[in-house]
């Protein structure tokens, strides 16, 4: 029997991933999320971290804010051939941005209530950690309301004047109780209304530990557990938490990563 070399071997895997499946990109953006189907693909690792492989071979993944890279990504197929590839990450820059005008008690939180701030925060780390096998990503996303983008993601936040964590996700100004539709399909993982930073916030779960959050909501239309379409109403817009003025949040994570949603498969850049 004819013995394949390695080197041909990877050769042949690279072309099966071209001929029928999305390869991946040789660099991403800081902020930006992979979707790649390697047909073949039984297992995969990111920066030494086992990531859900599905049974056509899809994986994601993202690059957080701060990435520097070349992200590692281990891959196994089933031939038994394996390989490391390095996904350079590509810099961008921060802007500044500065909001005024936000109620004082959000920006430097009574210590009283550090305790319930921690609680609030704790239970949205739990939700997003979720790793469902449900491929909801796979038909892309699109914009949850149409507006003026009033905040851009990763910019370095400066609240009444003092320094804070950079922006975690996209803000789109929007007036008070516009109806916010699921950018892609997912389950609520989380809705609660009155967090204290966040006021009305609501997660849906994209799977492979893809995940939204909205938040500042007026009005939520929707529990934990239910199942929601692209498009459907989750809830409205508002102001509650540390807000400004109506609009909407919305946050991505591959897991704990944060992402821009501005970078997402099937969003039309404004
Ligand atoms: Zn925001």
């Amino acid at each position: 029997m004819r013995r394949w070399s390695t080197a041909a071997l990877a050769l042949l895997c690279a072309i099966a991933a071209h001929a029928a499946g999305t390869a991946l990109p040789a660099s991403i953006s800081q902020g930006g999320l992979v979707v790649a189907r390697l047909p073949e693909l039984t297992q995969a690792s990111v920066g030494g971290k086992p990531v859900r492989v599905g049974a056509d071979g899809t994986l994601v993944f993202g690059a957080g804010r701060d990435e520097a890279g070349p992200l590692l990504v281990n891959l196994a197929y089933r031939n038994g051939h394996r390989e490391t590839l390095r996904i350079a990450v590509a810099p961008r820059d921060w802007p500044i941005e500065r909001v005024d005008g936000v109620p004082p008690k959000t920006v430097n939180p009574p210590p009283e209530l550090a305790a319930r701030i921690q609680r609030e925060q704790a239970e949205v780390v739990a939700a997003r950690n979720r790793d469902d096998d449900r491929e909801d990503f796979r038909a892309g996303f699109a914009w949850p309301v149409r507006g003026r983008i009033s905040g851009r993601f990763g910019n370095q936040r400066i609240y009444n004047g003092e320094p804070k964590s950079p922006h975690s996700g996209m803000d789109i100004a929007v007036p008070q109780g516009t109806p916010v539709q699921a950018p892609a399909d997912g389950i609520v993982t989380f809705a609660k209304p009155g967090l204290y930073l966040t006021g009305g916030t609501v997660l849906l779960d994209h799977g492979y530990g893809l995940s939204s959050n909205f938040l500042h909501l007026s009005r939520l239309d929707v529990k934990v557990g239910q199942r929601v379409r692209q498009g459907e109403v989750i809830g409205a817009a508002g102001m509650t938490g540390r807000a400004t003025g109506p609009h909407v949040h919305w946050g991505f994570n591959w897991f704990g990563v944060r992402l821009d949603p501005l970078l997402l498969p099937g969003i039309a850049k404004p």
